[in-house]
């Protein structure tokens, strides 16, 4: 794990074919930590699908604590629920 995080910037924690935990800075602008498991019998844990077109976290994120944001990471885009 990084120090210092980027924003707009994934980062995935692990061996390089089987990365554990993915974190990214909130991008509501918050700058709080997400940390997601990728571990499958974890609970909470998303499923990291990699493509041409980007990378895909799924299900969606839903913070529970700080600015509470739920949104999408697909396609390396964030997309913002209502
Ligand atoms: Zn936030």
């Amino acid at each position: 794990m990084p120090p210092f995080l980027k924003r707009k910037v994934l980062y995935l924690i692990g061996e390089e074919d089987n990365p554990w935990l993915a974190a990214l800075k909130c991008p509501c602008g918050c700058d709080d930590v997400i940390q997601l498991s990728l571990i499958k019998n974890d609970t909470p844990s998303w499923n990291l699908i990699t493509r041409k077109q980007g990378t895909t976290l799924s299900p969606s994120i839903w913070r529970t604590k700080g600015c509470k944001s739920h949104f999408f990471f697909r396609e390396n885009r964030i997309k913002w629920c209502d």
